[in-house]
């Protein structure tokens, strides 16, 4: 077996990867980064629709309330390389931001690739040893510590080895747990994994009915049994196979583990400015404005032309019913239809639509001023591989920044 050495290896060539291989040679390692993909950063290219979302410009502390998982262990990593910092280190690079709605960071070019060109430029003008289509197959440990990894059936030495191989969103773009095989290899447990920031799996054909309708100002609560799990207000939309949209998609960090074991309703307010009684009187109003009309077409001003048909089913008025006859009772149900709009989601999307995997490497294991494994020296790891989320806005890829600044530092300072 051919044996090369180095003394930094970085497996995964993502944002965490690119960060810590970066760092690690700024501080003057000599840095080989292996990617298995035919290029650097594929996921970043499709992040934020293709813009990259590469962080929220909020207030430090409030990176902390956006964090689904393990926030508490993030601090000295969001302290260490703040998302100030990043939106300096990218302007530094030569890929200008700007802020938008919500704190959202962009590349003023609006081109993820350019924030893959920053870094990969950096990392040249660094001679950090770039190993494309390169999959790494094992980790090389001896006496509790990390001496290199196996790649193509070679031997790469190094001092230090950081893990930074992502979850298991998106397979395509290289993603595929790798890393939990590394990290059990090791010794350290893995948080059960599941796909979040996802779309739901709804029953029923109503979603079906109202494929393509987007709602902007609604109300959206998820209940397990009698109890309130989640409320958001804001966008949702009906796909072929259910629901997504933004209120959804966060909804899904923080109800994919009751998902996961039993169903959950979701009530949808689509009128939420409006109290029942106001509603009430709101389509008494238009009742009397067209009392000789058939119910079925008197509803166009109050909802959208699709889901006129699906709330008339549900409200069980007779649609070829004259509205001067709809008595107060079917007039009440007509409220409860569109005031609780209810679907059952029977589970969430998979992995080839998630943006994050929910769990992953134990962050107890890990010391979290450093990212190094408390079990094996020399063994770091950073970035989506961790058993670390937040919610979207750019959150999530300084998640990956921080940490991937931590280990690169970390390993080249402590181990010299
Ligand atoms: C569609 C989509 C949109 C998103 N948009 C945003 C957004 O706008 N803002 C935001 O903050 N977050 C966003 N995210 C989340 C964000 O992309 C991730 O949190 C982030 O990319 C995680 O970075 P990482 O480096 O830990 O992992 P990854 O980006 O997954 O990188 C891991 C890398 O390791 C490589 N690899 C894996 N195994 C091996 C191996 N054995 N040997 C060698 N290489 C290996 C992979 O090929 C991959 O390149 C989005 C995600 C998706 C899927």
């Amino acid at each position: 077996m051919i044996k090369n050495s180095c003394n930094v290896v970085v497996v995964g060539g993502g944002a965490a990867g690119m960060m810590a291989a970066i760092w690690a040679a700024r501080q003057g390692a000599d840095v080989i980064l292996f990617e298995k993909n035919e290029k650097l950063g594929k996921k970043i290219y499709i992040t934020g629709k293709g813009r990259c979302n590469l962080t929220n410009a909020c207030d430090i502390e409030d990176l902390f309330p956006n964090m689904v998982s393990n926030g508490n262990f993030l601090y000295s990593a969001f302290y260490g390389f703040t998302n100030d910092m990043v939106m300096d280190f990218f302007e530094e690079l030569g890929c200008p931001v700007k802020v938008e709605r919500g704190n959202r960071v962009f590349p003023v070019s609006d081109k993820s690739s350019d924030v893959i060109f920053a870094l990969s430029r950096e990392l040249k003008r660094l001679g950090v040893r770039i190993r494309l289509e390169s999959k790494v197959d094992r980790l090389i440990m001896e006496e509790g510590r990390a001496k290199g990894v196996v790649c193509k059936e070679k031997e790469y030495l190094a001092d230090a080895v950081i893990v930074t191989t992502g979850g298991l969103s998106y397979p395509s773009t290289g993603s595929t747990g790798d890393g939990y095989g590394f990290a059990s290899e090791a010794g350290h447990k893995i948080r059960e994994c599941r796909p979040s920031l996802v779309p739901f799996q709804v029953d029923g054909d109503a979603c079906q009915r109202l494929q393509g309708l987007s709602l902007r100002n609604c109300q959206v609560s998820v209940w397990s049994g009698k109890k309130k799990v989640y409320e958001d207000f804001g966008e949702l939309l009906f796909t072929h196979f259910g629901i997504s949209g933004p209120t959804i998609i966060s909804a899904s960090a923080y109800v994919g583990g009751i998902l996961k074991k039993d169903p959950c309703r979701i009530v949808i307010d689509l009128k939420p400015a409006l109290s029942k009684e106001q509603l009430d009187q709101r389509i008494l109003r238009d009742f009397e404005k067209n009392h000789n009309k058939q119910f079925k077409n008197v509803l166009h001003e109050l909802l959208p032309k699709k889901m006129i048909p699906v709330i008339i089913d549900r409200s069980g008025i007779d649609p070829e019913k004259k509205v001067n006859v709809i008595t107060r009772e079917e007039r009440q149900n007509l409220v409860s239809a569109i005031k609780e709009f209810t679907l059952t989601a029977t589970g969430l999307r998979g992995y080839n639509e998630a943006i994050i995997t929910q769990g992953g490497i134990h962050v107890k294991e890990i010391n979290p001023s450093t990212m190094e494994s408390n079990l094996v020296q020399g063994l770091y790891f950073a970035g989506e591989v961790l058993d670390l989320d937040a919610v979207t806005g750019g959150f999530n890829l300084q998640i990956a920044w921080s940490t991937g600044y931590l280990a690169g530092i970390s390993c080249v300072t402590e181990k010299g």
